[in-house]
């Protein structure tokens, strides 16, 4: 199946199909498969379709743009006009949003049909998709297995092959780490390339938004789309627009590969250990060479993350009252009642764990010593990269400790599971680009993912990186069976 959004433009471009067709071959697999394996919270076929056929009257009219008629999952953080946006909580179980973020705009703006909303963990807290109040997501790959999280449902769809490409957001891996544990290609791009108006708030200094696919190319080309000033986000940055795909095809010849040595470290054993190894191989062929660098303080950012984002999760999370829209508890007796019933009802475990976490260390008395530090070792850890970067053009690095773990593996253990974002979490605590490609299969046949870590706006670098790699090597193009 020529499945990739590069190859579906051409066949569209070509006249060979159209967006309809495509959508409804898309709207089939996600019939069949979607029971099995919980990657779509909301699908409505009639939605997408009218989508698809303005996309077809748009093309025939002679104004289709690049991806025109290209059908697209949304991660369900995004708020769509008219759609059930849910967060994967039961706190939006009822919310239809009534505008579109700026994301769901872009890909309105450039002719893509929404293929559905997507699975994810509650408010985007988690790594594994288990959090989500509408169940887990299973990987394609082994339905006993989690896709990893918290955009679970965005990188099954897309490894399943249910949507050529999806949204994701990444706090502190949520891209990257489903993207490694399903065999796709996922980018984090720079703090404030896309902007978060309309995307539900979890950790709002660290939240981004990028796109989910099977290749870096396609990454690159949905960048084009989701990337741009905004001015309903105070972060959104103000830089004149770039084609992410203009380095695609940059040879590698005298590239400089940073590896940090405490991602090689006692921790990156087996199977892991080798298909990176030879992925430095490959790109070493291919001209690159390497240089070690040092990233002293990542040792310490699970532990920073750990505070600053449920401190931020709990100030954002506190509008969710039942006071003006979502869940509100069925009977209470007066407005405080009301408050507490609504959000002890409306919230999962984990979110309540988060907000209790964050009211805690910002309250008085424990900011100085909690909230404060982790900004202090945030700040270390952001320099550490400005240093490495002064020697090596792109970091590499696994992306995830493990391949796919089994349901309920690690749901005992919360810090078990925050361990899974070991390698991903400090690229948000300093605000850079990363990504995520296949780089191979563990000895139970599972996916293993590569991670590329840019400088501040070396997003195109990056992908062109990642796209010789693709070129050079087939990970990316396995699919499982389904
Ligand atoms: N797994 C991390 C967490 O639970 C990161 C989640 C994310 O990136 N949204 O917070």
């Amino acid at each position: 199946m020529t499945d990739t959004i590069k190859s579906l433009a051409a066949l569209l471009a070509e006249g060979k199909t159209s967006s309809v067709e495509l959508s409804q071959d898309y709207l089939a697999r996600i019939e069949r498969l979607n029971p099995a394996l919980n990657a779509f919270v909301t699908v409505d076929a009639e939605k997408t379709l009218l989508d698809a056929a303005a996309a077809d009257a748009r093309r025939a009219s002679g104004n289709a743009g690049p991806l025109t008629g290209v059908p697209i999952a949304h991660k369900d953080i995004f708020c769509a006009e008219g759609w059930l946006t849910t967060c994967g909580s039961k706190m939006l179980s009822n919310f239809v949003s009534p505008y579109d973020a700026h994301v769901i705009e872009q890909f309105k703006a450039a002719g893509m049909p929404c293929l559905g909303k997507t699975n994810m963990d509650e408010f985007a807290m988690g790594s594994s998709n288990e959090t989500s109040y509408y169940g887990p997501v299973r990987n394609p790959w082994d339905t006993d297995r989690v896709p990893g999280g918290s955009s679970g449902g965005s990188a099954a769809a897309v490894a399943g092959r249910l949507a050529p490409a999806a949204t994701g957001t990444d706090t502190g891996g949520s891209i990257r780490q489903p993207a490694a544990l399903t065999g796709i290609t996922g980018l984090k791009p720079t703090y404030g390339v896309v902007s978060r108006y309309g995307m539900i708030a979890f950790a709002s200094s660290l939240d981004q938004a990028g796109p989910m696919a099977q290749t870096a190319e396609d990454c690159a080309l949905l960048l084009n789309v989701m990337a741009g000033f905004d001015p309903r986000d105070s972060t959104s940055l103000e830089r004149e627009k770039e084609d992410y795909a203009r380095d695609l095809n940059q040879p590698l010849a005298g590239l400089r590969i940073g590896l940090p040595r405490e991602f090689f470290g006692a921790g990156l054993t087996g199977d892991t250990a080798r298909a990176v190894e030879e992925a430095i191989n490959q790109l070493k062929k291919l001209g690159a060479q390497t240089v070690e660098v040092g990233l002293p303080n990542s040792n310490l950012s699970v532990a920073a993350y750990y505070v600053l984002a449920p401190a931020e999760a709990s100030s954002n999370l506190s509008r969710f009252d039942g006071v003006r829209y979502g869940y509100r508890t069925p009977e209470y007796r007066d407005l405080t009642d009301m408050y507490e019933k609504t959000r002890a009802e409306g919230f999962g475990p984990e979110v309540k764990r988060r907000i209790m976490i964050g009211a805690y260390v910002l309250s008085h008395g424990y900011y100085d010593a909690y909230y404060l530090q982790a900004q202090k070792l945030r700040r270390l850890i952001a320099q550490d990269f400005v240093e490495a970067f002064k020697q090596c053009d792109v970091i590499l690095g696994p992306t995830a400790p493990t391949t796919a773990f089994k349901l309920g593996e690690k749901t005992a253990d919360p810090v078990e599971m925050y361990l899974s974002d070991i390698y991903t979490i400090a690229v948000n605590l300093a605000g850079l680009p990363g990504m995520s490609l296949p780089c191979g299969f563990d000895a139970q046949g599972l996916p293993i993912g590569l991670q590329l870590i840019g400088d501040y706006f070396a997003e195109a670098r990056m992908l062109g990186v990642a796209h010789q790699y693709q070129l050079a090597s087939d990970w990316h193009t396995r699919a499982p069976a389904l």
